[in-house]
C-alpha cells in the first residue's frame, strides 16, 4: 500500500509531476527525493548552468530532499582544480548549498568492480578495434552496425585483458571495454558502446593510479546510484542515452534504480554558452578573463554587479519545459532591471561634461535628493548645488531639432531636484565649439516649492563642478553582433565595440564614498556598480535603463 500520510506539493512543471507520481506510487517519500548538479570541472559555470542548478537544487528544496554537487571528472585531460574552486564559489554565490560534494573519481574502484561483474556475466567484452574502426562499424540511423570480431571472447580472456588494460600493458586506444548489447538496436548508443578506454593521463585527483577511465554514459548511472540519487535531471541531449542509463542500472541490479528525466537547455539569443567557445574568448584575449562583465559566466554576471536573486528569478520565470526554445536576452535584462530599480540608490553622473554657469547664482546650497523613490521609506539625502555645474553635452543644442525639450539658446529647462534655468548665452572655443553655457535661474522655481508658474518640458541631470569627482565609466554591449550576422561563425560576429570606456566622467562625491560593489541608478543613464581600481573610481554598467540592448547608443 502506498503511504499517504504526507501531502504532496503541487507540481508546477513536468518533472515535479513525475516525482509526484513516483511518490504517489509509493516508490519514495518526499524527503527522499535526491538530485545532483553534475558539472564537468573543465571551465567556469555559465548562465545555462544556473538553470540546471535551479532545476536540481530547486526540486530537492521543494520536497525537503537533497541535492549533491557531483563533479563529473571522468575526462582527466581537460579537468583542473582551478575550475573546481570556481564552480564551488559560483554555486554559493547563486545561493545554493549542496548536501554532499563528490566526484566520479571517488567511485572509480566500484565502477571498475562493476565492469568486472559485467564481464563475468557476459555483458561486456574487451575490443581491439580502434576508435575509427568502432565508428565505421557502428552503422547509421537506418542501417544496423556490424559486430566486433572480438565480441565472443571468453569471460576468462576478457577478465585477463581488462586486468592488463588496468595494469598499463597497452597504449592509449589499443584496446577498450565495450558493453555487449545489440549492434542492430535502432538506438546507436546501444550498439555495444565503449564503457572503458585506456588513457595514460594524470588525473587531477587520482594522479597516476589509473590508466583506464570509464566513459560518462557508463559511469553516470553508477555514480547516481551510489550517491542515492532518485531523480537524475539532465538536459535533452541525453534523452537518447537514457536506454543505456537504464541498461546499466538494470544489468547491475540497482534497486531503487535512479530515474533520468530530461529537460530543455536554456538558450538565449546572441549568447553563446558553450565552454569551448568561452574558453577560446579568454585564451585569445577577446575578453579580460572568465569573469569579464560581458561574459555569460556566473563569475562574469557577478563581476558585472548582477544580483544573484535576479538570476534565480529569471530561471524561475522562464520555467522548466521539455521543448527546446530560445529566450530573448532582453528578457534576462528586464529581470535584472527590475531588481536594480527596486534596490539601487539614485545618483547623478555626467559622462560627457559641458560646463554650465548660473551667472546670477551666488553661494552654495544643500538640496534634497530621493535616495530611491521606488523603495518605500528609502528617504532623502543632501546634494550640493552651486554656481558652476556640469551637464551632459547632449542635453544642450545650439541648433535644436523640433521638439527638443532640453537646453537651447533662450530656452528653459529644469535641473533635476533644483531650479529652472534659462540659457542666455554660450562661450565658444577658437574652433567654434560650445565650451560653456551661461544661464540665469528662476529663484522661485525651487523643486518641491515651485511658484514660478513656468512650465518646462525638460528635466536634465547635473553635477556640482566644485564638488564633483572624476570617474571612469565602463559601458557594455553584447559580445556578439546579432541579426544580420546570424549564422556566421562566432569569430566573425564579434562586436568590436562591446566595451566602451568613458575615461573622465564627472560624478557626485557620494559615489566615491559608497561601499565597493554598491549598485546605483545613474539618473537618465543606467544602472552601474561602483568599484575602485588602483585608487581610481570606476562605474561599470550593470544594465541599461531601457531595453536598448544591441541598439546603437548616443
Ligand atoms: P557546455 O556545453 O557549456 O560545456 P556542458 O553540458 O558540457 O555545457 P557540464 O559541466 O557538463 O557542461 O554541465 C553540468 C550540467 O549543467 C549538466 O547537467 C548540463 O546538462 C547542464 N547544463 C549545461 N548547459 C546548460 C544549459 N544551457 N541549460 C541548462 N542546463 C545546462
Ligand atoms: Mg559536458
Amino acid at each position: 500500500m502506498p503511504e499517504t500520510s504526507f501531502s504532496l506539493p503541487e507540481a508546477t512543471n513536468f518533472i515535479e509531476q513525475i516525482i509526484n507520481e513516483d511518490i504517489a506510487a509509493g516508490k519514495l517519500r518526499p524527503e527522499q527525493v535526491q538530485t545532483r548538479f553534475p558539472p564537468e570541472p573543465n571551465g567556469y559555470l555559465h548562465i545555462g548552468h544556473a538553470k540546471s542548478m535551479f532545476v536540481n537544487f530547486g526540486t530537492a528544496l521543494k520536497y525537503g530532499g537533497k541535492c549533491n554537487l557531483f563533479f563529473d571528472d571522468t575526462n582527466p585531460s581537460k579537468e583542473k582544480t582551478e575550475f573546481v574552486d570556481a564552480i564551488r564559489a559560483d554555486i554559493h554565490w547563486l545561493g545554493y548549498e549542496w548536501a554532499r560534494e563528490c566526484y566520479a573519481s571517488d567511485f572509480f574502484d566500484t565502477i571498475y568492480e562493476y565492469a568486472v561483474r559485467l564481464i563475468k556475466e557476459g555483458k561486456a567484452f574487451v575490443c581491439d578495434l580502434s576508435a575509427e574502426e568502432i565508428k565505421a562499424t557502428r552503422g547509421t540511423l537506418t542501417e544496423p552496425g556490424t559486430e566486433s570480431p572480438y565480441r565472443d571472447r571468453s569471460v576468462e580472456e576478457n577478465l585477463r585483458l581488462f586486468e592488463e588494460m588496468k595494469a598499463g600493458k597497452y597504449k592509449d586506444g589499443e584496446k577498450c571495454l565495450r558493453a555487449k548489447i545489440d549492434m542492430a538496436s535502432p538506438n546507436v548508443n546501444m550498439r555495444d558502446p565503449v564503457i572503458y578506454r585506456i588513457l595514460h593521463a594524470t588525473h587531477h585527483r587520482t594522479g597516476d593510479k589509473w590508466c583506464i577511465y570509464p566513459m560518462y554514459d557508463y559511469a553516470h548511472p553508477i555514480c547516481d546510484y551510489l550517491q542515492g540519487v532518485t531523480h537524475s535531471l539532465c538536459t535533452l541531449e541525453f534523452e537518447d542515452h537514457r536506454p543505456l542509463y537504464d541498461w546499466v542500472g538494470i544489468s547491475l541490479g540497482f534497486d531503487p534504480k535512479p530515474r533520468q528525466i530530461e529537460f530543455a537547455r536554456l538558450n538565449i539569443t546572441n549568447t553563446v554558452m558553450s565552454k569551448r567557445y568561452l574558453k577560446k574568448l579568454v585564451e585569445e584575449g577577446q575578453v579580460h578573463g572568465w569573469d569579464d562583465p560581458r561574459m555569460p559566466t556566473l563569475s562574469g554576471l557577478r563581476n558585472r554587479g548582477i544580483p544573484a536573486a535576479a538570476v534565480r528569478d529569471f530561471c524561475s520565470r522562464i520555467g522548466i519545459a521539455k521543448a527546446q526554445s530560445e529566450c530573448e536576452y532582453s528578457y534576462f535584462e528586464a529581470c535584472v532591471r527590475e531588481y536594480c530599480n527596486a534596490n539601487a540608490e539614485r545618483a547623478m553622473a555626467v559622462l560627457s561634461p559641458l560646463a554650465l554657469t548660473i551667472t546670477d547664482y551666488e553661494g552654495t546650497e544643500q538640496l534634497e535628493f530621493d535616495i530611491n523613490q521606488a523603495q518605500e521609506g528609502a528617504g532623502k539625502r543632501a546634494i550640493s548645488f552651486g554656481k558652476h555645474l556640469f551637464i551632459e553635452s547632449s542635453d544642450f543644442s545650439l541648433d535644436p531639432p523640433p521638439k527638443y525639450f532640453r537646453l537651447k539658446p533662450g530656452g528653459y529647462v529644469r535641473l533635476k531636484n533644483a531650479y529652472i534655468v534659462r540659457c542666455d548665452d554660450v562661450r565658444k572655443d577658437e574652433a567654434g565649439n560650445v565650451v560653456e553655457v551661461l544661464c540665469s535661474y528662476v529663484p522661485e522655481s525651487h523643486s518641491g516649492s515651485d511658484t514660478s508658474g513656468i512650465k518646462v518640458k525638460g528635466v536634465i541631470h547635473w553635477v556640482n563642478a566644485d564638488t564633483c569627482v572624476d570617474a571612469e565609466v565602463r559601458r557594455y554591449e553584447s559580445l556578439l553582433r546579432d541579426a544580420e550576422y546570424a549564422g556566421q561563425d562566432f569569430s566573425e560576429r564579434m562586436n568590436e565595440e562591446s566595451e566602451k570606456i568613458v575615461p573622465c566622467a564627472k560624478v557626485e562625491p557620494y559615489l566615491a564614498e559608497a561601499a565597493e560593489g554598491t549598485p546605483f541608478q545613474l539618473m537618465r543613464t543606467g544602472y552601474y556598480k561602483k568599484c575602485t581600481e588602483g585608487g581610481k573610481l570606476v562605474l561599470s554598467e550593470i544594465v541599461s535603463l531601457k531595453d536598448n540592448f544591441n541598439k546603437p547608443r548616443g
